[in-house]
């Protein structure tokens, strides 16, 4: 019995944050289930296929055999080191095309399994506590407001020097969560056992102790 704890939520809710801070806290493995769909996308692109239904089977195909690895921080795709290139604005919304596709969603299934490994673990997603780990024992659905997201997103990408504007950022983040929420495979909604938590006006600490505070009262399982 290996335990599993899920953050799932929207876009730049802080969830990957508060997922990666908890499972260095309980040395616990992370599964960053967004990247998976991020690397698809990329790999999709750079072996010439669109993102698009017609493309479906073969982007499936590919993504059954994706030649992942996550490695000190860093995310390789075969020899190629990607983490760069899957973090920008255009990579987020080439996953979430992909991760429309629902045979693409079916290929990945067995990868994200794979990270259910002891002592624990961490997985950060949209349907981590719906779908892939449906028996997890605690299972957390992190909001924050639209706007509230935009600013952090905006604040990450200015310091990395990227210039945008807050009005792209919100457009782009609700365009992505209108897709996420209303595609038939897998839609973005909190499992019917999730706890709330609208992180707003809280800090990362603030919310990763809400978490750890719930993980210890379901201790012993
Ligand atoms: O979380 P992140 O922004 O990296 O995710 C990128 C995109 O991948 C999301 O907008 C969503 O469309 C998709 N995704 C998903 N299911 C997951 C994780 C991410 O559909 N479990």
């Amino acid at each position: 019995h290996i335990p599993v704890i899920c953050i799932d939520g929207p876009t730049a809710s802080g969830k990957g944050t508060v997922a990666a801070a908890l499972a260095a806290k309980l040395g616990y493995h992370f599964l960053d289930s967004g990247a998976m769909y991020r690397i698809t996308a990329l790999a999709a692109l750079r072996a010439g296929l669109s993102i698009t239904a017609a493309d479906e089977a073969a982007i499936a195909t590919l993504a059954k055999t994706l030649p992942v690895r996550f490695d000190a921080g860093k995310v390789w795709l075969g020899d190629s080191d990607v983490s760069e290139a899957i973090r920008t604005e255009e990579a987020g919304m080439n996953a979430s095309k992909v991760s429309a596709l629902p045979s693409v969603r079916l290929a990945l299934v067995d990868l994200q399994h794979s990270f259910q490994r002891l002592p624990g673990l961490v997985a950060d997603g949209r349907d981590m506590g719906t779908v892939i780990f449906p028996d997890a024992p605690l299972k957390v659905y992190l909001t924050a407001t639209a706007a509230r997201r935009a600013e952090r997103r905006y604040k990450q990408l200015i310091s990395k020097g990227i210039s945008t504007t807050l009005e792209d950022l919100r457009a782009d983040l609700e365009a992505r969560d209108a897709r996420d929420s209303s595609r038939s495979t897998a839609p973005l909604k909190p499992a019917q056992d999730a706890l709330l938590l609208d992180n707003s006006d809280m800090t990362i600490e603030t919310s990763v102790d809400q978490v750890l505070g719930w993980w210890q009262s379901k201790q012993p399982f």
